[in-house]
């Protein structure tokens, strides 16, 4: 992973004469961006309509105890203005969201800016009815359909808060999450169909509302018109009532520290986190980051493939795209429903130019061979985006060959939740890029490497250790809600002054930034520190392995050993001379420092519902310590642990 290693991939010159921010621009913007931050951010919020002007930019301490962040705090402004009203005149009749549903054969829906904005006013109206108003919670759980959007941007214009449940998850982690913020009203749908197979959303949210106040209501839309149960007085017909609700709306200011939204972690390390962002400086993070990594421009179709029940698809589905007045794709499916065909076919259907998705979507995909991608005319894409985990080099350059014809560059985003939006990435216009790299921090945002135990900031390159900021930027999370201790303890104890990011990394001689994983997945072995992305990059390398997942267990001799997951590719067999093959693969790929101790066949991988892999559950079973296996609540499929536990190797 060095620079005299990876080949890199420059913008063509026609890209980058043409896009937003070129090389010099970055260098500059970069530049200017640290040196006077608040003159830098004054100017980008020039970019959202300010209701009351703001005076002062920022206002941030990062000290423990005292943890505070304010952004443009004394203005006001409002989200669902920003994203639909101040568009209506320029573009009310421009596609604001391409809907595609889940089976190809339905009909994809068109919503202009005049309908989101009739639609998003009806939602609000009804909620208001249901007596939400400013400061309330709101939990949506719903498929992805365009009244998800209408709900999320109804809660904005009336300042409500939303709190988005991702529809895969189940009554109990739903209950936790509307007890959690002591939500007034949970807005589902009858059915979520997905994949062919539809989940009753309403008998779950029934079973979670068992567990919750009996003043919560539920306002439900009709999304299959499947059978449900009602209980008269706290559920609410969402198509009977919005045939009589006002398609106009009131628009609330709201002061830029206003929360916008609460939205729970993945759950990958542990418990999830309750993030709350703001409203001004999220809305100003999310649309800048839009514009810019994706180079987006006026009459792009922009699709990113997440749930509006992760921060991605909050950020870069609904705000930040409406934000900049786009055209937005909204897959209600996955990606191998009907067959594997199935992302190359919408984005040939309508022309999709940028298209962003995560490194277990394209692993997967690779799995299954080029053909499904031969029959789909790509010619559109212009932009390619990854999000999630660090992506495999292999990984990186199918979806460059193969999807994006060596001709799209690749942006890498590395974020969290709790960063609202984009804090490291190669930008398609300036940066050459190197498969599996971050690359460039983003405006505004001060990387700092530290070593781990003696929190010295590593300057120089290359570098390798924790991953801290060392600035504030507008769309960093405000607290967890209802606990600013946690937030203290989570994110500014550790490392004292800094926003520690749980993430280890690398930054090359060149500069550029590697993320190597999870801190907690940095592994010694034989007091040779490595992180595991590594090893997995070299198995998945390896023409018949599709996945790996590498954590490390006790070991007398060297401290740590390497244990490995494997996931072959669909059709291989599992024997001991591939096990054999792999060991010796590894050493030659990374050298005899790596070579896998244990390699343990998994056909299937516990990951979280947003596709990561859970490498805390894999590290336990590989202790042999598989009896507390600590908050599996986000799980996509429990089943798969007990298999690997009933299958794990022994030295
Ligand atoms: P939890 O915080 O509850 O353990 P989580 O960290 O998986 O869950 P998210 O906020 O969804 O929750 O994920 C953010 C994390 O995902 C990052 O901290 C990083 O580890 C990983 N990640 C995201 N994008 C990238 C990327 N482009 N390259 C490498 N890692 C990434
Ligand atoms: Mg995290």
């Amino acid at each position: 992973m060095s620079s005299t290693t990876a080949k890199t991939y420059s913008p063509s010159k026609a890209m980058a004469d043409a896009a937003h921010v070129n090389a010099d621009r970055y260098d500059r913007m970069y530049a200017d961006s640290l040196a006077d931050p608040d003159g830098f951010w004054r100017e980008q919020a020039a970019r959202v309509d300010w209701i009351t002007p703001f005076t002062e930019v920022s206002d941030v301490d990062f000290t423990l105890g005292n943890v505070s962040i304010n952004w443009f705090a004394d203005g006001q402004l409002n989200v669902a203005a920003n994203c639909i009203d101040r568009h209506l005149a320029t573009r009310a009749d421009q596609t604001a969201i391409i809907w595609e549903p889940d089976s190809p054969t339905d009909e994809a829906l068109h919503i202009t800016y005049r309908d989101l904005h009739a639609g998003t006013c009806k939602m609000a109206n009804i909620l208001k009815d249901l007596g939400v108003g400013r400061g309330d919670r709101v939990v949506i759980y719903m498929p992805m359909i365009p009244e998800a959007a209408f709900a999320m941007l109804a809660c904005a214009r009336i300042g409500a808060i939303h709190s988005i449940v991702f529809a895969g998850f189940s009554p109990d982690a739903l209950a936790a999450r509307v007890n959690g913020c002591e939500a007034k009203v949970v807005i589902t749908a009858d059915y979520a169909p997905r994949g062919g197979k539809a989940t009753p959303l309403k008998t779950n949210a029934d079973q979670a509302l068992l567990h919750c106040k009996d003043t919560v209501k539920c306002l439900v839309v009709k999304r299959t018109g499947g059978q449900t149960t009602w209980t008269e007085g706290r559920d609410y017909d969402y198509n009977a009532l919005s045939k009589t609700a006002a398609d106009t709306c009131h628009v609330e200011p709201m002061n830029a520290e206003d929360p916008l939204f609460i939205l729970y972690t993945s759950g990958s390390t542990g418990q999830p986190k309750g993030v709350v962002h703001s409203t001004g400086g999220y809305l100003v993070y999310a649309a800048l980051t839009h514009e810019t990594t994706f180079d987006y421009k006026d009459g792009d179709v922009f699709w990113c493939t997440a749930d509006v029940g992760w921060v991605t698809g909050h950020s870069y589905i609904v705000y930040g795209p409406l934000a900049n007045g786009a055209t937005t794709v909204m897959f209600e499916g996955v990606p191998t429903y009907p067959d594997a065909s199935r992302f190359w076919q919408v984005c040939e259907k309508h022309k999709v130019n940028q298209f962003y998705t995560a490194p277990t979507a394209i692993r997967a995909l690779m799995g299954q061979g080029d053909d499904f991608v031969k029959g789909a005319d790509l010619s559109s894409l212009r932009i390619l985006g990854t999000v999630g985990e660090p992506i495999n080099p292999e990984a990186w350059n199918w979806y460059n060959d193969v999807i994006g014809g060596g001709r799209c560059p690749i942006v890498d985003t590395w974020w969290q939740t709790e960063t609202g939006g984009h804090l490291m990435t190669p930008l398609p216009g300036a940066h050459a890029m190197k498969p599996g790299s971050a690359m460039k921090p983003f405006f505004g945002i001060k990387p700092v490497v530290l070593e781990p135990t003696t929190a010295e900031v590593l300057e120089g390159n290359p570098a390798e250790g924790v991953l801290c900021i060392a600035s504030s930027w507008p769309g960093q999370m405000r607290t967890v809600w209802g606990d600013h201790e946690r937030f203290e303890k989570t994110y500014f104890a550790d490392y004292p002054g800094y926003y520690f990011t749980g993430d280890g990394c690398k930054r090359d001689a060149d500069g550029d930034y590697w993320i190597t994983g999870r801190v907690d997945d940095v592994i010694n072995v034989s007091g040779h520190r490595m992180g595991t992305a590594e090893v997995e990059s070299a198995l998945v390398a390896h023409p018949k392995v599709a996945e790996a997942a590498v954590v490390g267990y006790p070991h007398a001799i060297k401290g740590q050993g390497i244990y490995c997951y494997v996931t072959l590719m669909g059709g291989e067999e599992y024997t001991d001379e591939l096990r054999a093959e792999l060991r010796k693969w590894v050493r030659t790929e990374i050298g005899p420092i790596a070579s896998p101790d244990l390699i343990q066949w998994a056909p299937g991988l516990p990951k979280t519902r947003s596709g990561k892999i859970m490498r805390r559950i894999l590290r336990k079973i590989a202790e042999n310590d598989h009896a507390t296996l600590g908050d599996t609540s986000t799980l996509a499929d429990p089943s798969v642990v007990d298999d690997l536990v009933k299958n794990r190797m022994n030295s």
